[in-house]
């Protein structure tokens, strides 16, 4: 049974025709829309501004909003650092805008969904089908630590998205390989073929959290940190070293389909992140190469200072092995 729903409306943002709705979170709305004038397909984030007369009482500290001048401070530098960031495995920021109530973000759309929806689908990934992934999600890492000085803090499937195109089968007796089938679309995922052996894009997208490491208000500028006190150097809240563990966490979550820190109880789930309490499980883990466990171990190291960083994952054997070529693969 289908349901009808309806579209909202927004002030400001006649210039778009909105299709549908793609996601939602907390205070944000994320649309496909298409841009009158060009009939380009695009997404649009709507973020809903700050109701002072909403009572946030109930809701955890990390959802309350900030005061509208802090909020619009905040929203504002993040837009500026998107604007900065142009990078293929990136979603774009198009436009910004806003109105009395909504703050609009424009955004490069990708079609193919949540790398979250994908690991649902396919129960997990081929070690090259990780592979590929992973690397894209690499690329935009480092093009955000080495060249950006940013980094991201909220990398999770969830926030990885594809661009679609060609075929990945889910049937698992091809599950250690991939290639086209248009005829079975809806079985499996559509990603574009990079280059020969590549399949798909892959973009990293949500910097709603994002923070520049370099930003004077939150961080020390890294130039004067020769007077800076230990306990504020050693702060490894907005590290590089933060989206090095996530990666981690995604890379281990494609290869067997569950998330390496798990439990239903909040303060036990805490404790086993504090101490690093993760396995590879037997039977799910079994199969799947000491290569990849070791670039794992590499990652999900507690201590940031010993953990890999962006250029030591991208040297390693795991992710430097020649792609996996299918014989069926154009
Ligand atoms: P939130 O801060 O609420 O997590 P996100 O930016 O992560 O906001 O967007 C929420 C969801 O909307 C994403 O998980 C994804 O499903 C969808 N989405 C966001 N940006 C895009 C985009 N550029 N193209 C396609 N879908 C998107
Ligand atoms: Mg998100």
């Amino acid at each position: 049974r289908q349901r009808k729903v309806r579209l909202p409306t927004y002030p400001g943002l006649e210039r778009y025709e909105i299709i549908k709705k793609l996601g939602d979170g907390a205070f944000s709305n994320v649309y496909k829309a298409r841009d009158i004038r060009t009939g380009r397909k695009v997404a649009i984030k709507v973020v809903r501004k700050h109701d002072p007369d909403v009572n946030e009482s109930h809701l955890h500290p990390s959802m309350k909003k900030k005061p509208r001048a802090t909020e619009r401070a905040n929203i504002l530098k993040e837009v500026q650092i998107m604007r900065n960031v142009k990078h293929g495995n990136i979603a774009q920021l198009i436009d910004f805008t806003e109105s009395k109530e909504h703050y609009y973000l424009v955004l490069e759309l990708c079609e193919g969904g949540e790398l979250f929806h994908r690991i649902v689908r396919l129960t997990y990934f081929s070690e090259a089908l990780a592979r590929h992934v992973i690397t894209q999600v690499a690329q935009g890492v480092r093009y955000l630590h080495e060249e950006c000085g940013v980094v991201h803090r909220d990398i999770k499937p969830e926030n990885i998205l594809f661009d679609p195109i060609a075929y990945i089968p889910s049937s698992p007796h091809r599950r250690r390989g991939y290639g086209f089938d248009e005829n079975k679309e809806d079985e499996g995922i559509f990603v574009k073929e990079v280059g020969g052996g590549g399949i798909g894009t892959v973009k990293l997208a949500d910097f709603g959290l994002s923070k520049v490491i370099w930003d004077s208000s939150t961080w020390t500028p890294c130039g004067t940190v020769g007077y800076t006190a230990p306990e504020i150097v050693r702060d490894q809240r907005y590290s590089k070293a933060v989206d090095m563990w996530a990666l981690g966490c995604v890379l281990y979550t494609m290869l067997c389909g569950f998330p390496p820190f798990y439990d239903e109880s909040i303060h036990a789930l805490t404790d086993k992140v504090a101490n690093g309490q993760y396995a590879f499980l037997s039977p799910w883990w079994d199969p799947i190469s000491d290569s990849a466990k070791d670039l794992i171990t590499r990652l999900l190291c507690v201590d940031p200072n010993e953990r890999y960083t962006i250029d030591q994952f991208l040297q390693h054997p795991w992710v430097t092995e020649k792609p996996f070529l299918p014989n069926n693969m154009p």
